[in-house]
């Protein structure tokens, strides 16, 4: 605190109608030792974040005292009455209050946070041990898609996957290696899987060309050089996901449609991303809501967008606007994913469920 520092037992009787007067023989910015020791009577002006000199053991705020003033740069005076009364150790601050010698302050695998960095840096630990950010090597797949600086022409559209996935890999604290786009036909998809090899990815992640269209390559590429360990899951959107390895470099295989692939990215990419840096909570927070509306569900485990807002002591869940899993506008003004588990055909509204947030880096 701001104020004076001194000798609880002088100021024992101190109040407003009998102030103790002690002289004040030193002042003490912060940033400075103390090299005064205070006696009986003895007082030391002193500012929050300076050390107490010896022989002081509280300190009397100066608003306690009949120097109050505001304004910055006044001298010290050469005495001071007090006001009021205290303890020993009023207002100081015990060397090892807020971290002990020998505490721990951090378990390995913990994700550092702002302030994070800040404890270590109080700590005066300029390095720390961490893991490396995993390489993530991202391709999108199809003849029709074109980058977003490409214009557009008859059955084109702009690759939206992409940079979508980008994003979602350094949210999840990895580094994004984009490939790009590769054209429907085995040579282009291997060329692209080749990349990603030279590259040095840990993970190899690609999206679209994975379901049972004609010009689906992306698996039976992957075969050739390695091996798919599942494809297709119980779940909605992001049923014709693949896992497997491409040259002994994991790989995920997520569908085209694009809030398909970020579901997709949320269920299975972002807990092994996780989960390569070391990570111990690789799940999301998840919370309950309380439904608004009803909704039917095909009981396949499924993941709704939806807004959610605070109200009356519950977080209140309404969808946004048409669930198709090509429909990103309505992930985009989503700021949750609702979950239904598999089984569940319908929930009237007012139903409590699962929901985490969008957005949250975990
Ligand atoms: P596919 O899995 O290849 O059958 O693709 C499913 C749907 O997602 C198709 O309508 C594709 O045009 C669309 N799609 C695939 N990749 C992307 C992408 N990178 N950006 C936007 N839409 C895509
Ligand atoms: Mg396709």
């Amino acid at each position: 605190m701001d104020g004076f520092a001194v000798r609880a037992a002088d100021v024992a009787n101190a109040s407003q109608q009998k102030p103790a007067k002690l002289r004040v023989i030193a002042d003490i910015p912060a940033g400075r030792t103390p090299d005064t020791v205070i006696q009986p009577g003895e007082a030391a002006r002193i500012m929050t974040g300076a050390p107490l000199p010896e022989g002081a053991d509280c300190v009397i705020p100066v608003e306690d005292t009949d120097f109050n003033y505001r304004q910055p740069g006044l001298p010290a005076p050469s005495e001071v009455c007090i006001y009021r009364a205290t303890r020993e150790g009023a207002n100081v601050r015990p060397a090892g209050e807020d971290v002990k010698r020998g505490e721990l302050v951090m378990n390995a695998g913990h994700r550092l946070r702002p302030q994070d960095a800040g404890l270590l840096s109080m700590l005066g630990q300029a390095h720390v041990k961490v893991r490396r950010r995993p390489r993530i090597a991202i391709f999108s797949s199809g003849d029709e898609l074109v980058d977003v600086n490409q214009p557009l022409s008859p059955g084109k559209i702009h690759d939206a996957n992409s940079y979508t996935l980008v994003g979602l890999v350094r949210q999840s604290g990895g580094e994004a290696i984009n490939l790009g786009v590769a054209a429907d036909n085995p040579h282009a998809v291997r060329a692209l899987l080749e990349r990603a090899v030279q590259s040095e990815a840990d993970l190899i992640v690609s999206s679209a060309g994975v379901s049972v269209g004609a010009l689906d390559f992306v698996r039976s590429v992957v075969e050739q050089e390695g091996s798919l360990t599942f494809w297709r899951v119980n779940m909605r959107p992001g049923k014709p996901i693949a896992f497997g390895n491409y040259h002994g470099i994991p790989f995920i295989g997520l569908p085209g449609n694009p809030v398909s692939a970020y579901v997709g990215f949320e269920v299975f990419v972002r807990p092994a991303l996780l989960k390569m840096q070391g990570a111990v909570q690789l799940e999301r927070h998840w919370q309950i809501a309380r439904l608004m509306e009803p909704v039917e569900s095909d009981g396949r485990e499924t993941y709704l967008r939806a807004t959610v807002r605070f109200h009356e002591d519950e977080i209140q869940a309404r969808f946004t606007g048409h669930q198709g899993s090509g429909n990103l506008l309505s992930l985009v003004q989503a700021n949750a994913l609702l979950f239904i588990p598999s089984g569940v055909k319908s929930l009237p509204s007012g139903s409590l469920v699962r929901i985490f947030l969008l957005d949250e880096v975990v």
